[in-house]
């Protein structure tokens, strides 16, 4: 039984909030997933820290070397920001196709993490950019890998009665490019069939490192970590690279889903989706990453 509502309007009342309820509060952003477990009778919680009042989790900043995006940013801010639409291609794509409009302006990207959906919109292009999470528990501040947040399937390493994402830090890398692709049956509010990102950067010594990204596949957004290392040694001609991707894809495991549909059709849409967004990364292409096979 929920007995308060808290509105933080710092960082530093959130933290002393939730601090007071020793793990007995939840902390409360968007609320687009957590409305959805109370009505499921899901969320079991004293008290709820609203965060959206907490100005230090909202902005987005930019320095030579780094985007800093606060976790309360929300879907509908990432897709207007310039920033984002110059340097990080990829999660403003993403934010475009997530959800409905409505969705969008409520939704964070905190909340996106930590309900730790693996085809979470945000959360799959953000693996193609080398990110950093940032936090604050009991324990002070610490930094972490977007992989190690995850736990299992809908469960997250962070314990929202305790500690807060703050924010999300990108890498200005030289030379970076990312993508985002998804297939879904309908234009609003409908599950990603399958999603994919893709990212790539010069590194110091001229080499580039690459990212490709799928999503559902496991508990988290799944790193291509093979086909990675395949496609290294540069760019291939069209079909070869198309027989590439088919061959990689064709040994991951895909579940056969009532919404989602059949392990086999999904795979050859994540074939066709991650093509188009490879041919994108390695030729810079600025066409909107949906698919053309979308229905
Ligand atoms: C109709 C509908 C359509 C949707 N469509 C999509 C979609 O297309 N793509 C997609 O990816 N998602 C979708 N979602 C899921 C949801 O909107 C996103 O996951 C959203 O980003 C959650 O953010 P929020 O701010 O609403 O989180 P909340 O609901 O407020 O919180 C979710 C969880 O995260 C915790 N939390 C939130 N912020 C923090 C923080 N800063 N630090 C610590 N813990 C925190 C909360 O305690 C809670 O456990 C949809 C949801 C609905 C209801």
């Amino acid at each position: 039984m929920v007995e308060r509502y808290l509105k933080a309007g710092s960082l530093v009342e959130a933290m002393q909030f939730l601090n007071h309820y020793e793990g007995r509060a939840r902390v409360v952003a968007g609320a687009t997933d957590l409305w959805v477990g109370i009505k499921n009778h899901n969320t079991k919680a004293e008290a709820f820290v609203d965060i959206t009042g907490v100005d230090e989790l909202k902005t987005v900043e930019i320095s030579k070397d780094y985007i800093r995006i606060g976790s309360g940013v929300t879907f509908h801010e990432l897709e207007k920001n310039v920033q984002i639409q110059k340097n990080l291609r990829a999660l403003q794509e993403a934010a475009r196709w997530m959800g409905s409009p409505q969705i969008r302006r409520m939704a964070t990207l905190g909340g996106n993490l930590v309900s730790a959906q693996p085809a979470a919109d945000g959360m799959v292009a953000m693996s193609a950019l080398d990110v950093a999470v940032e936090m604050v528990g009991p324990d002070g501040t610490k930094r972490r890998t977007l992989e190690s947040c995850y736990k299992t399937f809908g469960e997250s390493m962070i314990d929202s009665s305790r500690e807060i994402v703050t924010a999300f830090v990108i890498p200005l890398h030289n030379q970076a490019h990312s993508y985002f692709g998804r297939f879904h049956l309908r234009e609003a509010n409908a599950l990603p069939v399958i999603n994919c990102a893709v990212g790539a950067w010069m590194k110091e010594d001229g080499s580039w490192e690459s990212r490709y990204i799928l999503a559902p596949l496991g508990y988290h957004p799944a790193r291509l970590r093979a086909m990675e290392d395949a496609l290294a040694g540069g760019l291939l001609e069209e079909r070869e690279l198309y027989d590439t991707i088919e061959k990689h894809i064709e040994e991951l495991t895909f579940r056969t889903s009532l919404v989602r549909g059949s392990a086999e059709f999904r795979k050859q849409i994540a074939v066709q989706l991650m093509h188009e967004q490879i041919i994108r990364l390695w030729y810079n292409h600025e066409q909107e990453g949906e698919s053309d096979a979308k229905h």
